[in-house]
């Protein structure tokens, strides 16, 4: 399997606080993996880390083979990397549309007019908002508004997708419907990295799993076993 993305012996201390701790993986080409946790475990932090929001104080991030961990946010995603934030961050008076269309810079091609509205459709028809398109992102209701962020991080076609509790919030209808989604973006082959707390939508979407206690990455295999692993149970529970 090709690797997409390697951490190595990655870091990061906010001052005195050590957020991570000298964490290495892999994520494949075409892989779909679970980053799990408890509260504090310093999966946002990994996250940001490799999504450029914050530089890592020690280690590497490779991407597609080239080193990324010193680049800006905006460098990042042109080179493939894509995120949801846990707090949606749609631009209220933009329609749907416009806002999709805002994803596409985010990204390497350079698109506009006619051609950026059919690439922006193609994506809200993805995530299943395309008869909304002409609303304003203000008038979406919550789950609406998480497929308009998840449209707008696909708009860029990115290599890899970092999905930051993308499922939190949702009812169980709704949580049985993101998962479909993202079920059928993974089956299209996107490679994926999701933090998530709900671990039925783990256990669905992600074949591997790693986690992460204290800043430290603690189990990383099949899911299955992964949660079945004594120190992970223990974690959980605060143990
Ligand atoms: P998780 O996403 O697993 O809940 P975080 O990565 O958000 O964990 O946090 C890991 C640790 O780093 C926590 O102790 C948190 O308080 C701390 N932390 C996160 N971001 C910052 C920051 N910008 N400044 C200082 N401390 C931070």
């Amino acid at each position: 399997m090709t690797v997409l993305l390697q951490t190595e012996d990655l870091t990061k201390r906010f001052g005195g606080l050590t957020a991570v701790r000298g964490v290495s993986f892999t994520l494949s080409f075409g892989e779909v993996v679970g980053l799990l946790g408890p509260n504090g475990s310093g999966k946002t932090t990994l996250l940001n880390m490799i999504s450029g929001a914050h530089r890592a104080t020690s280690g590497q991030i490779n991407f597609e083979g080239h080193p990324i961990q010193n680049l800006r946010p905006d460098q990042i995603s042109k080179q493939g990397i894509a995120r949801t934030f846990q707090l949606v961050k749609v631009l209220p008076t933009m329609t749907v549309l416009e806002n999709t269309i805002c994803g596409l810079a985010f990204g390497s091609s350079r698109m506009w007019g006619a051609e950026a509205e059919g690439k922006a459709m193609e994506k809200l028809h993805q995530v299943g908002l395309a008869d909304k398109a002409k609303q304003p992102a203000a008038t979406l209701t919550y789950i609406d508004s998480k497929r308009l962020e998840l449209a707008r991080a696909l708009a860029a076609d990115p290599h890899l997708l970092l999905l930051d509790e993308w499922l939190s919030g949702l009812t169980p209808e709704e949580l049985q419907e993101g998962i479909k989604l993202i079920k059928s973006i993974r089956d299209a082959g996107a490679s994926i990295l999701i933090v998530e707390h709900i671990m039925s939508a783990i256990r669905e979407l992600c074949p591997r799993c790693i986690v992460m206690n204290a800043g430290e990455k603690i189990a990383d295999g099949l899911t299955g076993d992964v949660l079945q692993q004594q120190d992970v149970i223990e974690a959980y529970l605060g143990a």
